[in-house]
């Protein structure tokens, strides 16, 4: 049985659906508790975040959907919070420490928007060096461990989304694995909950699952930390794809429960 997803976008953002669209197909899948996570703003590019304007109105939106749907539904109301976003997060009950952009030398740098872009940025900003974009991008995530707002980290390997096959770089070089594994144990430390995002890790046409969160996971593991799986969900139709995925997939390197997010906080669900 999936219990809850929490980490989906709607037309506030890049999402496809409206939050009521979401909504309700959550509702249809039988969900007990449904987040909204819309992308917070980010200066350096707005097209697929919220202004502080639309925050607003998200906000309202978002609960009054929760009034609304209450006899049916537990709505949270959340964001994706980017690690160089600036908006206001008080009102939010949960967020979501992700990174999908980094400044170097003042240039803004963008890791997931596509695989152009990407190859792009480490061109013009690293000449041409993979392992230096992989060593930044983790360093920048791992500050995510002094923000106590963060209810969990998000698609924390997202650096490695269009490196399938080992297209750019190898994820068994030292030069991976190490800023990693330093980045994992810092935010292990600081007690932070990792998402295992279903559309990192097994969509986007892979035929296998990321091999890069293989290895986060199996680190993950042998340290005790817990993980909660989200679909990442920009459509209804993929509002928990890939649940019955995940989990066989964490069970392989010892998992054998995740977390859901209640209005009381987390509880543990064995699979
Ligand atoms: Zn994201
Ligand atoms: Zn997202």
């Amino acid at each position: 049985m999936i219990i809850g997803d929490y980490h989906t976008h709607t037309t506030y953002c890049d999402g496809k659906n409206t939050p009521e669209e979401m909504l309700l197909a959550a509702i249809e899948k039988g969900l007990k508790y449904y987040g909204f996570s819309s992308h917070a703003h980010l200066k350096y590019d707005e097209s697929w975040n919220m202004s502080h304007a639309s925050q607003e109105e998200y906000i309202k939106e978002v609960l009054a959907l929760k009034e609304k749907y209450k006899d049916k539904i537990t709505v949270l109301l959340g964001c994706e919070y980017d690690l160089l976003s600036d908006n206001d997060l008080s009102k939010f009950s949960y967020v979501i420490g992700s990174c999908h952009s980094i400044i170097k030398d003042g240039k803004y740098l963008s890791v997931d928007h596509s695989e152009q872009t990407f190859n792009e940025c480490v061109k013009i900003a690293y000449d041409g060096d993979y392992y230096a974009f992989v060593k930044d991008y983790y360093e920048l995530i791992a500050t995510a461990a002094q923000r106590e707002e963060f209810t969990f980290i998000g698609h924390f390997d997202l650096i490695s989304k269009f490196n399938y096959g080992y297209k750019y770089f190898d994820e068994d070089d030292q030069r991976y694995e190490m800023p990693m594994y330093r980045a994992l144990d810092r935010l292990v430390k600081a007690g932070k909950t990792f998402e295992l995002n279903t559309k990192l890790a097994l969509s986007d046409k892979r035929t296998e699952p990321l091999p890069s969160t293989a290895k986060w996971l199996d680190a993950l593991s042998e340290c005790g930390g817990n993980i909660i799986i989200n679909s990442d969900a920009h459509t209804t139709s993929r509002i928990t794809d890939g649940f019955d995925e995940a989990k066989a997939f964490a069970s392989k390197y010892g998992f054998n429960s995740s977390l859901i997010l209640t209005p009381n906080g987390f509880e543990e669900i064995n699979f």
